[in-house]
């Protein structure tokens, strides 16, 4: 396939009995931010080392580059760890009797002649040039993992793996090594990351899951796509209601950072057109933006009058943002509810297939 930069075939790694992996299919975009999720001792780890070069499947293939990795001689599998791939273990593997810039400065070295402004250039890339000359016990553990990916990145690898990259790290390292990865995925990078945190795995383009060593299917992820694509829906409608200019800038999908992607897929998706920085809604987008706020604003309905919530408990944007009634049933609890025209906050319900027109006097 065009475009495929990693390709697994019928990958198994067995340890005797124990299949770590099992008959793996996998193939992954050049550019794609694949996320490997899955229980601990499900083969995640194995899995990013076999990509990786650093071990061998007991049976299959691993293709990276259109060159077989698993077909190369140790040699040929080092100088593909070299030049190809960047890694970023959760252990950091730093040489502690170097220091930061030197620790960088041996990965370039393998690669090519090692050039120390090229290194501090990507310490400061990671926020770290005033430690360049830090051993690593003198560094903190994030400020260690930020030393790792300034490694994985100097030699620009097309593929980047990274096995729980926040694994130990503070909520302020975390959201700088976050950072760097969505920076590396937006430069075109190719990203491999083990993670058991969702938070992260909503991140990527694509999440799939391992247990027992064997692929889980993907639908998780499609529907995450169109939860995703609901909520930006639903954002504009919200904005054209008030009146104001649906700029995409403005719209904001809960857990996802990198918008750009929603925004293209739901482009293709045909549920959006993009003039310039604004968005809009083709027909039937704003057919799905309708029928979601249709549902949202009479679960709201539902939840302060038939079930007599307190007002105080129904935030003042739940009418845009939370419950949701199922489609099977918005007909019969609109007719319930006596066919609502407003919710609790006093924004308009979307008229329904069920509701009488309006008497016009
Ligand atoms: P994960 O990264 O999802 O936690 P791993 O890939 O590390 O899982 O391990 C998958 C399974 O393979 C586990 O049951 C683990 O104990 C086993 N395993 C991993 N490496 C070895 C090894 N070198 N020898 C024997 N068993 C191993």
């Amino acid at each position: 396939m065009a475009g495929t930069l990693v390709r697994l075939e019928g990958v198994s790694r067995h340890y005797g009995p124990l299949r770590a992996l099992d008959r793996v299919d996998l193939s992954i975009r050049a550019g794609e931010w694949l996320a490997v999720m899955g229980p601990s001792g499900s083969g995640k780890s194995t899995l990013v080392n076999l990509l990786g070069a650093l071990d061998q499947p007991t049976a299959g293939r691993v293709v990276v580059d259109g060159v077989e990795i698993t077909a190369l001689p140790e040699a040929g599998r080092v100088r593909f760890r070299r030049e190809k791939v960047g890694i970023i273990f959760q252990q950091f593997h730093l040489f502690p009797y170097l220091t930061a810039l030197e620790n960088v400065m041996v990965a370039q070295h393998y690669h090519s002649v090692a050039d120390a402004g090229e290194a501090r250039r990507a310490l400061e890339r990671v926020d770290l040039a005033d430690r360049a000359q830090h051993l690593p016990s003198q560094l903190s553990g994030g400020e260690q993992q930020r030393v790792c990916v300034a490694r994985a990145l100097i030699n620009q690898p097309k593929l980047i793996l990274a096995d729980e990259p926040t694994g130990n790290l503070d909520a302020d390292n975390e959201d700088r090594v976050l950072r760097l990865l969505r920076e590396l995925h937006a430069e075109g990078h190719t990203l491999v990351t083990v993670t058991h945190a969702p938070g992260i795995g909503n991140l990527a383009d694509r999440r799939v899951e391992l247990h027992h060593g064997r692929l889980a299917d993907l639908t998780v992820h499609d529907e995450e796509i169109e939860r995703r694509y609901d909520e930006v829906l639903v954002q504009v409608w919200a904005l054209l209601e008030d009146g104001r200019l649906p700029e995409a800038r403005r719209v904001k999908v809960p857990d996802v950072v990198d918008n750009e992607r929603t925004l293209q897929g739901m482009e293709e998706s045909g549920l959006v057109t993009r003039p310039g920085t604004t968005l809009e809604l083709t027909g039937r987008g704003r057919e799905r933006a309708r029928d979601l706020v249709r549902r949202r604003r009479l679960a709201e309905v539902l939840f302060t009058s038939a079930l007599h919530l307190p007002r105080a408990e129904v935030e003042l944007a739940a009418c845009r943002m939370e419950h949701i009634i199922d489609p099977e049933v918005t007909n019969s609890i609109c007719g319930f509810l006596g066919h609502p025209r407003h919710c609790p906050h006093g924004r308009p319900i979307p008229v329904g297939d069920c509701c009488e027109l309006p008497i016009i006097s």
